[in-house]
């Protein structure tokens, strides 16, 4: 209780000098979640780290090539366990800001969403700059109109999940591990979002609606993979998200404590069924009017799975870096 009390007050007394270096962080492009909501997962993560895997993870995120950029904004005379923290919840968002990164391409089918042969499920470290677009997701077909299901594409999410979790239990090399590292702490919040778990095909849209992107809305945003991206919070800044994942209540240990990512795929996919495929979205691609009691239900939701990501991704990382 004391340690926390100290820890609190540190806080406060580095809020504001985070605030006012992070202000000018650049603002990063909208995926999944956002940036907002990945911080907010690995922030709550790394509190449930144990000592050990902090020092190891710091370690292994120190060879990633945005590390500077890291550092760069954390603000002086930060203590070392904040400045760690710091680090680790902006790493979350690294599988994301290489989109924009000129020194990275996109590859595969569809402008880089399909993969096109086994080549895509490479795991090659950081040598790799193909953006693997494809990993971000697990879409799993249906239909509520009875049409055709595409074939559910491989490698995607959970295939990547299973292999990175391997590659940081095994004796491969800290420069594989590194990459392993900052894509399943990007993955494990993609997969708690429900529409990175589900593609709707229906009769006019027989390739799937691609995790509702096509599934359109009036007004801002436009679509309702992007109102889930954003339901919990789109601050550009670090400090807001980092403050939001202290606000979130503890995820029950018994759903907590559960480690097998075909089993988090599994509830998103249930979840993007009944609560984002519901009124007032119908059965065809819209447009349509969310109203406020959709918004809050999925602002609740989206709240739970943000809890659970960092739960669950605390628990994976202890579990595999011992
Ligand atoms: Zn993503």
């Amino acid at each position: 209780m004391k340690n926390q009390m100290v820890i609190k007050m540190r806080w406060h007394l580095t809020t504001a000098m985070v605030l006012a270096a992070l202000a000018g962080l650049q603002a990063m492009p909208a995926f999944a979640w956002y940036d907002f909501g990945h911080e907010a997962v690995a922030a709550i993560a790394w509190n449930k780290l144990t000592p050990k895997t902090k020092e190891r993870v710091t370690a292994l995120l120190s060879k990633n090539p945005y590390y500077s950029k890291w550092l760069a904004q954390v603000p002086p005379r930060t203590s070392e366990e904040d400045k760690n923290m710091l680090v680790f919840s902006q790493s979350a968002t690294w599988a994301d800001a290489i989109k924009k990164d000129p020194n990275y391409h996109a590859d595969g089918a569809e402008k880089g969403n399909k993969p096109d042969g086994p080549a895509c499920a490479e795991n090659l470290g950081y040598s790799d700059t193909r953006l693997h677009k494809y990993w971000h997701y697990d879409d799993t077909p249906f239909s509520p109109d009875h049409t055709t299901l595409p074939p559910h594409a491989t490698p995607n999410a959970q295939t990547q999940i299973e292999t990175f979790r391997k590659t940081l239990a095994s004796d491969s090399p800290d420069d594989l591990k590194s990459y392993d590292l900052v894509w399943l702490i990007h993955l494990v919040g993609d997969v708690h979002q429900p529409l990175h778990c589900v593609t709707r095909v229906i009769h006019d849209d027989p390739t799937g609606d691609k995790g509702g992107n096509d599934c359109k809305l009036n007004g801002k945003p436009d679509n309702i993979h992007s109102i889930w991206d954003g339901i919990v919070g789109d601050a550009k800044e670090l400090q807001p998200a980092i403050e939001f994942a202290k606000s979130l209540p503890e995820a029950p240990k018994s759903q907590a404590k559960k480690s097998d990512e075909k089993i988090w795929i599994a509830e998103s996919y249930k979840l993007a069924r009944k609560n984002v495929y519901t009124k007032p979205i119908g059965k065809t691609n819209g447009p349509f009017d969310l109203t406020d009691k959709y918004k809050q239900q999925a602002r609740k939701i989206g709240e739970q799975r943000i809890e659970l990501a960092g739960a669950r991704l605390a628990n994976l990382l202890n579990e595999e870096l011992k």
